[in-house]
């Protein structure tokens, strides 16, 4: 497997991708560590796991620089990721002991009642390239920490992050077995498809989530789905500081190159202050420096996949035969590199795929509404459900927008943000299940119900 950077498109690594031999083997090393990985305490594997966060800080600058290399994240950014993401770690540190501790319901009468959280077992988290260290945690630590042996397979556009893991992760004494790295790409997650887990944990495309659905469906075991979006914000005409909301709005779109899962993909605007915002919104996003992501104060990169570049063309294009006024960027920059100028668009509706098909890029479109209804129509008018932003100086006006909307996550004045201490969950095509916070541990959990009759 050819790890090329996407800055320069030069040959950063050829790796050896797993063969069906080595994924059953790996798979069976799973299978033998999990039992006795699932008898130690909960202290203890939280230790190792805190360790392993210790031991990411140390060597952060030399995976913020395999991250860079491998994605086109702009340096300063990997390095944010790396940081942020070590919130999981300091979040279950302080609450994991207490999640997973056995309940005891009724301690009175002839019969006590208890609920034990036990693993499920072998799980396999096939994950995406955007944020690998954000999305890898808040699968495979949680599923660790709860007894689970994890088969990560990392995408193919995050392999040599997903080695680093692995190293860490023994390094900080995970016991042989209870992590195996699947290195290669659609063939390989296929080989964990097919194989006997016990659930199965993806973040990544709709398209690929709805096919691992159907394909593990009659193993009847959990199955968890973290995908895309098309994420909307709306800016309301109460807003003072226009100047400040176009500048959160457009870091919002064009962070990571555009490639968040939570990016704000679509962007709508009371008529009365949409001028003012687009020339806000279009003046910060001139001043965003594109180039090398290596070189300090890049903010746009290159975009990791080759392919998004055809997508993000066709979008233009598309909006543009269709009568959309192009204000900034709107195509490939010269020379090598997957670079894709930020690009804004206005004039902007329903009819064009920049506004219904997720962009995954550096490109938006920002429509003009009349009124808050008008917001909440074009707003619900998605396949996807992930998150929704409303500006606005007044909470509950916002709000009122908020409650309307069926996505897993509502931003009041801020947008494009991830906690540990809340639900991360998507609805409709944007997902199933949830990670993240007391919710998104019980995913790597099965309850038993003890009935306790007599005295012990
Ligand atoms: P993708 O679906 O192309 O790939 C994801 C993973 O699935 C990779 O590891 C890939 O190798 C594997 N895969 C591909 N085909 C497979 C198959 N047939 N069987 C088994 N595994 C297979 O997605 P991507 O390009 O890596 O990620 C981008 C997408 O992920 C975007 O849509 C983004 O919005 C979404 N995403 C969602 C979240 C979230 O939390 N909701 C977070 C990050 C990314």
């Amino acid at each position: 497997m050819d790890i090329l950077n996407p800055a320069n498109e030069t040959l950063l690594q050829s790796l050896p991708a797993d063969d069906r031999s080595q994924v059953l083997a790996k798979i069976e090393s799973l299978k033998k560590a999990q039992p006795d990985w699932a008898l130690r305490s909960v202290d203890e594997r939280l230790n190792i796991l805190v360790r392993f966060g210790s031991l990411v800080k140390e060597n952060l600058e030399n995976l913020a620089l395999v991250l860079t290399s491998e994605t086109g994240k702009p340096l300063a950014q990997a390095r944010n990721e790396i940081r942020g993401a070590h919130n999981r770690i300091e979040h279950l540190q302080a609450n994991a002991a207490t999640w997973l501790a056995r309940e005891k319901v009724v301690t009175e009468g002839a019969v006590r009642e208890e609920i034990v959280h036990e693993p499920l077992g072998v799980i396999a988290n096939i994950s995406a390239w955007n944020f690998p260290y954000n999305v890898g945690y808040n699968v495979f630590l949680y599923a660790l920490l709860a007894g689970n042996a994890v088969a990560y397979k990392p995408s193919e556009y995050a392999s040599l992050t997903g080695l680093k893991f692995g190293e860490l992760l023994a390094k900080a004494g995970v016991p042989s077995g209870v992590f195996e790295c699947f290195i290669g790409g659609a063939a390989v997650g296929e080989m964990l498809l097919e194989a006997d887990l016990d659930g199965y944990f993806f973040t990544g495309s709709y398209k690929t989530g709805k096919y691992i659905t159907q394909k593990v469906a009659t193993k009847m075991v959990p199955v968890q789905l973290e995908l895309g979006g098309k994420d909307a914000l709306y800016v309301m005409d109460d807003v003072q500081d226009i100047k400040q909301a176009a500048i959160n709005a457009a870091e919002g779109a064009f962070y990571n190159n555009g490639q968040s899962c939570c990016a704000v993909e679509r962007i709508y605007v009371h008529e009365n202050v949409y001028e003012a915002f687009v020339k806000a919104f279009e003046e910060e996003v001139e001043g965003y420096l594109i180039g090398d992501p290596l070189a300090e104060g890049t903010f746009i990169g290159p975009v990791t996949r080759r392919e998004q570049l055809d997508v993000l063309q066709d979008q233009v294009q598309d909006a543009l035969d269709k009568g959309a006024v192009l204000h900034t960027g709107g195509k490939r920059r010269a020379g090598a590199g997957y670079y894709w100028e930020p690009t804004v668009l206005t004039g902007v509706s329903h009819e064009m795929k920049v506004m219904m098909e997720e962009s995954f890029g550096p490109i938006i479109g920002i429509q003009s509404v009349r009124n808050d209804e008008e917001a909440v129509a074009l707003m619900k008018d998605t396949t996807y459900g992930l998150t929704a932003a409303v500006f606005s100086d007044n909470e509950a006006r916002a709000v009122q927008v908020l409650e309307k909307l069926p996505t897993g996550t509502a931003y009041w004045n801020c947008c494009d943000r991830v906690s540990p201490n809340l639900p991360w969950t998507g609805r409709k095509n944007s997902g199933l299940g949830v990670t993240l916070s007391y919710l998104g541990i019980r995913a790597f959990t099965q309850p038993k119900a003890y009935h306790l009759k007599g005295s012990s």
